[in-house]
């Protein structure tokens, strides 16, 4: 059996999107989960669309999120280069686009831009498409040769036929038949010597042995002419696998606007990468169960692409979100906190007992930048509403809450031990003696030292934290709010 080999070939043009880094992602599976290879080429032969530093965010990406690639610029496997201006430079497309002409299935072009200017357009998917009318297609060997003695500009196009079918197949869109006419004589070789994508692609996947291609679906329509391409060289296509549009919630192409469209953007918002991994491979994909929480090592064993669904995948950030909070709740207490650190130090200063405060919020953001809003209060105590006291549950109301501060205060000034449990054990012997419940006291204790409704501790542990002297003051400033 042939050895699966996939690559991703990302051009570098800027920052890695999410649909870049699902193929990229899907590619990695399709490889590992058969003991494969996975490639990295970079495709940086539109020089005008080149970005500086883009080669670097790939390179960063991909070993951020795991996709470890056996074959690229920094690991020759035997077929590189693999940057493809370093591939323009063995003379590899030139000597396949001769070939070409040879069988009749490529020629020269001459056309000046004037010419192409006058030619007839079609729109195509909403562009504005140029059909060339196969002009140079006529020109004797002789005028070609004289041409390129006398250094006239060219392009290479490739010969489609103007009748007949063409149909590939595809792993999710099954057979494609389309009619020849609808091919344009598309550009191999562009007049500055550099392969264009549509030639390249097919020359490298084939030469560098790839089996699977999975790319965006926006080259679906060019596909029949890719495939023309590996008939007239007589090589055997690769399995296709184009991939649905990710979408937005509603329902548009996700794009920068959306601020979430980039695996570094959603870095930056404190999502993991293990979380924004494992929630890209289901954007449109599933397993036969409904599990959703998949390592990457679980996503290799279980991968089948042929389970990739046909429709567009919406990215929703709020199911992310509860992602990546399983993933905190999941993960190694020492390891949540290095990572909490910065954002609880951020949030407090110092002075506070960070690790433990990082125990208390572990369970309960779904995102690192959540620890401010559920730690701010240590710092400073909110402005709160009196009503808060008020809680039906709890059978609590200002007057209860009045009575128990004023009794609890000389308790807790007389209390030296501040310790979670310490302030516990005093506090419900408290309770007992009252012949209450721990709400009817707990609540206001802890309304008055947090001055929030929802709070990562409960009142004694919050007090902890606090130390004596400042649980005293919230305490009094509880009392005073109450008598209004
Ligand atoms: N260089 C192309 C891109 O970045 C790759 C498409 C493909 O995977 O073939 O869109």
């Amino acid at each position: 059996m042939t050895k699966i080999r996939t690559r991703y070939a990302p051009s570098p043009t800027g920052k890695m999107h999410v649909g870049n880094l699902r193929s990229a992602l899907y590619e990695f599976l399709i490889a590992k989960h058969a003991d494969g290879d996975f490639m990295l080429r970079i495709e940086d032969t539109d020089q005008e669309r080149f970005v500086e530093g883009a080669t670097e965010i790939i390179n960063r990406t991909l070993k951020r999120a795991g996709l470890v690639h056996d074959e690229g610029p920094d690991k020759d496997g035997g077929y590189g280069p693999y940057v493809q201006s370093e591939r323009v430079k063995t003379g590899i497309y030139m000597k396949y686009a001769q070939e070409l002409i040879e069988k009749k299935e490529a020629y020269y072009c001459f056309c000046d831009k004037e010419r192409l200017a006058g030619l007839k357009t079609e729109i195509v998917e909403g562009k504005e498409i140029m059909i060339y009318d196969k002009h140079c297609l006529s020109l004797s060997k002789e005028e070609v040769e004289q041409k390129l003695k006398a250094g006239t500009p060219f392009v290479i196009r490739q010969n489609n036929p103007t009748e007949g079918t063409t149909t590939f197949h595809d792993e999710l869109y099954g057979d494609i038949t389309v009619n020849n006419s609808e091919l344009d004589d598309m550009i191999l070789i562009k007049s500055d010597g550099y392969p264009t994508y549509n030639f390249a692609n097919v020359v490298d996947d084939h030469t560098m042995n790839i089996t699977h291609v999975v790319r965006g679906n926006e080259y679906l329509s060019s596909s029949p002419k890719y495939v023309r391409l590996y008939e007239a060289f007589g090589w055997q296509v690769p399995v296709y696998v184009h991939l649905p549009l990710i979408t937005d919630e509603n329902h548009k192409k996700l794009s920068k606007r959306s601020g979430h469209s980039s695996f570094e953007d959603l870095i930056e918002q404190g999502f993991l990468s293990e979380a924004i991994v494992n929630y890209i491979a289901l954007l449109g994909w599933s397993p036969e169960d409904n599990r959703e929480i998949f390592s990457l090592e679980e996503l290799i064993k279980d991968f089948d692409y042929r389970r990739i669904s046909k429709s567009p995948a919406v990215f929703d950030i709020v199911k992310l979100k509860w992602m990546n909070g399983e993933y905190l709740k999941a993960m190694e207490a020492d390891l949540f906190y290095e990572m909490a650190e910065p954002y609880l130090k951020e949030a407090l200063g110092e002075g506070f007992d960070l690790p433990k405060i990082a125990a208390m919020v572990k369970t309960r953001i779904e995102v690192f930048p959540d620890i401010a809003g559920q730690v701010d209060f240590f710092k400073k105590l909110p402005e709160y509403d009196a009503e808060m006291y008020t809680h039906k549950k709890m059978k609590t109301d200002a007057a209860s809450s009045l009575e128990v501060l004023s009794e609890v205060l000389p308790i807790l000034e007389q209390q030296e031990d501040y310790s979670n449990d310490a302030l516990y054990q005093s506090l419900l012997a408290y309770v007992e003696k009252k012949g209450c419940k721990n709400g009817y006291v707990m609540w206001p204790i802890r309304t008055a030292v947090s001055g929030k409704q929802m709070t990562p501790a409960g009142a004694t542990e919050i007090m902890e934290i606090l130390g004596k002297e400042e649980s005293l003051i919230r305490i009094r400033k509880g009392i005073e709010k109450l008598r209004g």
